[in-house]
């Protein structure tokens, strides 16, 4: 109980009751509000982009570089996805990526799907004020970082308030452009961190529990493909190819056309290749080891039934010589008699 972060805890177990039943209740008692409906769902995916593109391939990963005004707005709805401040969700993610399903990864999957989804935010936050240097630097993220709790107010809750009420129905805003959306955000996040490290496929780093997965990268922004992303985290991509659903790739290519990112980092197609092969390699020693081991097993099965024939054999013969004995005790018998 002493590690519980009671903060963290209430709001995750509240926020979804408040924003599913106060979502029910007000289409039940108000009827559907398409103009908010509306609002709630681009406010969802501009604070669940800003997570995807800002806080992670952006501020994570340095995967390109962008305008000011662009990382502005990343930080402010980045805020607004209530996942803490971009300082210390990228140590914890930086930290993630050097000790993946090690005791040091904060929601190492090898300590479950729960801690690795959500169970880790309950815990306290014993990872200390040692934040990365380039992040501290950066006046921007320092600033939403000392006003975190202030922006997250303003912006995740009395903005979709103040929607609301220009709509005619302020307690809608609030509980769908503000809890509901949180949660939706939320979770999608916590999928990388669960799902995306237990299901699909291994096609670049066989070492590592990251997988990708089509279909997760449908409600992660195209953070689904994330065993692709573990082998090459600083590549703006997730999916590597076109026709691969990853809106924060797509943003991110359309922010450059714009001309405000630049210098998006793309890893050599040959270092993709070297990577499906060690991949394959790896892959298929492990399964000839498994077919060897397999074929040790069936070995072993067949001589303990060989084993246990005989054994049956031999209780056989045990039964006939007693009933031997047992004739000749009593033709001596009569015999005898
Ligand atoms: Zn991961
Ligand atoms: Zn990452």
């Amino acid at each position: 109980m002493k590690n519980i972060d009671w903060t963290n805890t209430i709001f995750l177990i509240t926020a979804p009751i408040i924003g599913i039943l106060g979502t029910y209740f007000h289409i039940i008692w108000e009827g559907l509000n398409s103009q908010l409906i509306i609002f709630s769902i681009v406010f969802y995916i501009l604070s669940g982009l800003s997570i995807t593109a800002g806080y992670h391939r952006l501020f994570s990963h340095k995967s390109y570089e962008a305008h000011w005004s662009v990382r502005l707005f990343f930080l402010i709805f980045g805020a607004a996805a209530a996942q803490n401040s971009a300082l210390k969700w990228c140590r914890d993610h930086r930290i993630h990526h050097q000790f993946t399903d090690t005791e040091k990864d904060p929601y190492s999957v090898k300590e479950g799907f729960f801690h690795a989804h959500m169970g880790w935010v309950f815990k306290k936050d014993t990872r200390g004020s040692n934040f990365p240097k380039d992040l501290t630097q950066d006046p921007l993220v320092m600033w939403q970082h000392k006003y975190y709790m202030g922006i997250l107010v303003w912006v995740s809750f009395l903005l979709p308030t103040l929607v609301g009420l220009y709509y005619g129905a302020p307690i809608g805003g609030l509980v769908m452009g503000g809890f509901l959306r949180i949660t939706l955000v939320h979770h999608a996040t916590f999928f990388i961190n669960s799902l995306c490290h237990i299901l699909g496929a291994k096609p670049y780093d066989a070492h590592s529990s990251a997988r990708d997965n089509a279909l997760t990268a449908i409600f992660t922004f195209g953070e689904g493909y994330h065993n692709f992303h573990h082998r090459f985290q600083t590549d703006y991509r997730n999916g590597l190819r076109t026709y691969h659903f990853d809106p924060s790739k797509w943003l991110i290519a359309l922010l450059s056309f714009l001309g405000l990112a630049k210098n998006l980092k793309r890893v050599a197609p040959e270092e993709i290749l070297k990577a499906k092969l060690e991949s394959v390699s790896i892959r298929s020693k492990e399964k000839s080891l498994l077919d060897e081991s397999k074929l040790k097993i069936e070995e072993k099965i067949k001589n303990v039934k060989k084993i246990r024939d005989s054994i049956v054999d031999k209780k056989v013969l045990l039964k006939e010589i007693e009933l031997d004995i047992r004739r000749f005790r009593k033709l001596s018998k009569l015999v005898l008699t």
